[in-house]
């Protein structure tokens, strides 16, 4: 990605992305996660080197260096520290990394499309709905069984991330304009099952608690 632009302070061109490489002042920071870390746009970071790169910008971007620098500075500073908290916090996660990555290239991932079932889980959604009617009824007995549809939901979540982590790969080594698009739709739909499934196992933990209460 091309971020390219002329020094706000000394009009130079070429300036470069934090700090203008001919006079040192603080540029305007770009908004855009990866661009602002200055890395490649991959669905697989290593997040060593994420950290290191977090760790020495926000050594740069102390706002103690830039008590004597220029208002304009100092906005620059504050805007950039909050821009490198966030992108940190979704970078180094893989998931809202992918999410992040769906967004921008412009997949909507609403919240409320978590409430369609996924057509391969709908089976499981109506066994789990019964056994929880059970046991708020009073039962028990059905408590083995939510058990062992936890264990169940939860080995699905860890076959959806091993599943995540190939076609992050499969990704990032498909040229921009070579079937990119197809693998993001792939992790769409399993970000998407991996929110419903985990929000089941909230619900089964939710009302076991509630139940121990
Ligand atoms: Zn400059």
């Amino acid at each position: 990605m091309d971020h390219e632009h002329n020094c706000w302070q000394c009009g130079s061109a070429d300036a470069g992305s934090l700090f203008c490489r001919y006079c040192n002042s603080l540029q305007a920071p770009i908004p855009d996660y990866y661009a602002f870390f200055g890395l490649p746009r991959t669905l697989s970071v290593d997040t060593d080197e994420l950290q290191n790169r977090f760790y020495s910008m926000s050594r740069l971007l102390h706002p103690d260096r830039f008590t004597r620098r220029s208002e304009q500075e100092r906005r620059y500073s504050l805007e950039a520290s909050s821009i490198l908290n966030d992108a940190y916090r979704v970078l180094r996660d893989p998931i809202r990394r992918a999410e992040y990555v769906l967004k921008e290239a412009g997949y909507e991932i609403g919240e409320q499309r978590s409430k369609d079932v996924p057509p391969e889980l709908l089976e499981e959604v109506f066994e789990l709905n019964m056994a929880l009617d059970e046991l708020r009824m009073g039962d028990d007995g059905v408590l083995p069984q939510l058990d062992e549809m936890r264990r169940r939901f939860l080995e699905m979540l860890a076959a959806i991330d091993a599943a995540l982590e190939t076609k992050f790969q499969r990704h990032d080594t498909r040229p921009d304009d070579g079937g990119k698009a197809e693998v993001l739709e792939e992790i769409k739909s399993a970000l998407h099952r991996r929110r419903y499934i985990r929000n089941l196992v909230n619900e089964v933990d939710r009302q076991l608690s509630s139940r121990n209460a």
